[in-house]
């Protein structure tokens, strides 16, 4: 469940303005029922005291402390007897005259010890989601938006069945991965000529897998390569967005092979795949390349990881945006 600094970020803030909202609606109801009964907000300020007068009796040099405490015991139990009368006689429940943390169990910092609690989880599963939406836009990452009648049903020889049948495979297994979708996943790769659904598909996994609470970072390859060469060469120090990538739940690379291929893409490339395969993490991969052109454009490492460790979906057809264009 790593999700980026920035989602936690902001997903902090909100939990933070949240649990101000709440305290200051805590209060507002507390002195209400003070401004009703005014003598419990005496009693209430002069229980709060109490604390400091047991501290400066026992620190007190000169006297004997056991009978100053006494004394303090002994007030403080009328004080009591008091508020529980008039909270009684003036029909009052004593929960009106606390302060209600936002979350039981954390409180309402969003850690309970060294772990993140489920409240801020949410907000960051929420903030993930808001994110994903503004870089798919609305049209994108809906299985049931997936059309199956864009792919040509006639039998096809190259693959010994009609392309449609085979999309209606990789969309079964698509769905069933998101749905399915544990951080020890398999790492798949999606390959195919452009227009053939790759990228809608690999959104569709993105929402969901993210709507399930796990981190997800989508991006295109030329728009991750930008960020992690900013935090190489002119961010000095910053490595968010690199670090974002390799401990994400899953991190879906579209378009690879539309990049401006160097010897940097290629070296963080290698390294994203390889590290995050050796720390069992999931990664999607969607490609126009034919397979044989991976070892020639990066190298036999790259190709050996995607061709070797990644489960290989093909997809076949007839550009499927030339259809949707042609039906508008
Ligand atoms: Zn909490």
């Amino acid at each position: 469940m790593p999700y980026s600094d920035d989602i936690v970020k902001r997903a902090r803030e909100r939990l933070q303005s949240e649990r101000e909202q709440n305290d200051r609606q805590c209060r507002a109801r507390i002195e209400a029922v003070y401004d009703k009964t005014p003598r419990l907000r005496e009693i209430d300020r002069q229980l709060r005291m109490t604390a400091a007068q047991v501290l400066a009796a026992t620190f007190r040099s000169s006297g004997d402390p056991t009978a100053a405490m006494a004394k303090i015991r002994k007030e403080n139990l009328a004080l009591q007897q008091e508020r529980d009368w008039l909270l009684q006689t003036e029909c009052i429940d004593p929960a009106d005259l606390e302060m209600t943390p936002i979350c039981q169990c954390c409180g309402g910092t969003g850690y309970v010890g060294a772990q993140m609690c489920e409240c801020l989880k949410e907000l960051c599963r929420q903030e993930q989601k808001k994110e994903l939406s503004a870089l798919l836009g609305p049209e994108r990452g809906e299985f049931d938006r997936f059309r199956l009648d864009y792919y040509p049903a006639e039998y096809s020889s190259a693959i010994g069945t009609s392309p449609r049948r085979l999309m209606e495979r990789v969309y079964r297994e698509a769905v069933n991965y998101a749905q399915k979708f544990s951080p020890s996943s398999p790492s798949l790769l999606f390959a195919g000529a452009t227009g053939l659904g790759k990228t809608f598909l690999s959104s569709c996994i993105a929402r969901t897998v993210a709507d399930r609470g796990f981190s997800v970072r989508y991006a295109p390859i030329s728009a991750l390569m930008a960020d992690c060469e900013e935090e190489t060469f002119r961010q000095q120090g910053a490595h968010g967005k690199t670090d974002a990538c390799l401990r994400c739940d899953l991190l879906i690379i579209d378009d690879l092979g539309t990049e401006m291929t160097t010897q940097f893409t290629v070296s963080t490339l290698y390294q994203i795949l390889n590290t995050r395969l050796l720390e069992g993490r999931a990664t999607i991969v969607s490609t126009n390349l034919p397979l044989d052109d991976l070892q020639v454009r990066y190298s036999a490492q790259i190709a050996s990881r995607l061709l070797g460790t990644f489960i290989l979906f093909q997809f076949y057809g007839d550009d499927i945006r030339f259809r949707i264009s042609r039906k508008l």
